[in-house]
């Protein structure tokens, strides 16, 4: 098969390699979209220690079966699927408590870290546990599909605090992620939703995927733009999709006493937390890490089109077109969100 193989770090190209072999348990996946992830540029100098090479990478894709493992259930050659990213083992505590991303023996597709080595979906067939598949309906296409990944991370970051309907919810940070945490708060009844960001184009499309107000911080200070929409209160619910020290001092700064900031972006290892202030107000900070179970609600939000992720694909481009894609977006062009490529 062709496979866009990771040979040395920034070193990337499409070769002739051998089938996947499936276990028992495992189906074999004709792939037909694999979306870019963020991961995966900064695995792709070394810089994360995730990507060590040699490495087919991928893991945010869509496919059709192909073949299966004598011990699957419920899936046959055919079906249209779409897989997690995170190979759980089923088994530990966190697996039987249903915090499957938090998974003691938690593995991850197109990764290798030194402890393990999965090849991933930059291909043009790849190996997965039925476990963790899950069937798409023929209406949704592949390339939304393997946006699926996206979107549970959106949909788990709204569930560890879901706002009622007449509660403020603000997302800092408007790139992919959050945009999509706009439309699923959105899809949850939420009516009060202010986008941050300093990109004037990130903030006109969240709020064309529903946000109601979107503030500018270079031009106007958050936490208090915030208390003019709140009649001088301040939001119930942030989330911070960026992870830096002034993001999150906004996301804080913006709540109201005893309000909760759910943490999502991580750019910076550390931040300055203000300690007395979460202290003093109650403030309530929890993270939120990939997703648990929520692709099959993912899906149907897909599936309804109450989630668009047609905004958020810059384009669609064939695996010999991989390396070169690679080389763009780690050099940072600005003009490209999710890149997915149909091997
Ligand atoms: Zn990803
Ligand atoms: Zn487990």
């Amino acid at each position: 098969m062709r496979a866009l193989l990771l040979s040395e770090y920034k070193k990337l190209s499409v070769v002739d390699m051998p089938m996947p072999e499936i276990g028992d348990s495992d189906v074999l996946v004709r792939v037909r979209a694999c979306g870019i992830c963020g991961s995966d540029i900064h695995g792709y100098d070394g810089s994360t220690g995730r990507r060590i090479p040699p490495l087919v990478m991928g893991h945010e894709a869509a496919g059709v079966i192909e073949r299966i493992g004598p011990g699957v259930r419920g899936f046959e050659a055919g079906d249209r699927v779409s897989f997690d990213s995170t190979v759980s083992c089923g088994a530990c505590d966190f697996c039987r408590s249903g915090r499957i991303n938090l998974c003691d023996n938690r593995t991850v597709l197109g990764v290798s870290c030194g402890d393990y080595r999965r090849h991933g979906a930059f291909a043009e067939y790849v190996a997965v546990p039925s476990r963790i598949l899950y069937k798409l309906p023929e209406t949704l296409p592949f390339e939304r599909a393997a946006l699926l990944e996206a979107v549970s991370v959106a949909v788990h970051a709204v569930s560890r605090r879901v706002p009622a309907p007449d509660e403020t919810a603000v997302v800092v940070g408007s790139g992919m992620i959050g945009v999509l945490i706009v439309q699923v708060l959105r899809a949850k009844g939420a009516t009060n939703i202010v986008a941050v960001d300093l990109d004037p184009r990130k903030r006109a499309l969240a709020t064309r995927m529903g946000a109601t107000h979107a503030i500018d911080p270079q031009e106007h200070d958050v936490p208090s733009a915030v208390r003019e929409l709140t009649s001088g209160r301040g939001a119930d619910v942030s989330f911070e999709v960026v992870g830096h020290s002034e993001t999150l001092l906004s996301s804080l700064r913006c709540l109201r006493k005893g309000g909760t900031t759910v943490l999502v972006g991580n750019l910076s290892p550390r931040v300055e937390l203000p300690l007395q202030e979460v202290v003093s107000r109650e403030i309530d900070l929890l993270g939120s890490c990939a997703s648990s179970g929520e692709i099959p609600e993912s899906i149907d939000l897909l599936a309804r089109g109450l989630v668009d992720v047609d905004p958020i694909i810059s384009l669609t481009a064939p695996l010999d077109e991989g390396p070169a894609l690679f080389e763009r977006l780690y050099r940072g062009d600005a003009t490209l969100m999710k890149v997915i490529i149909q091997p």
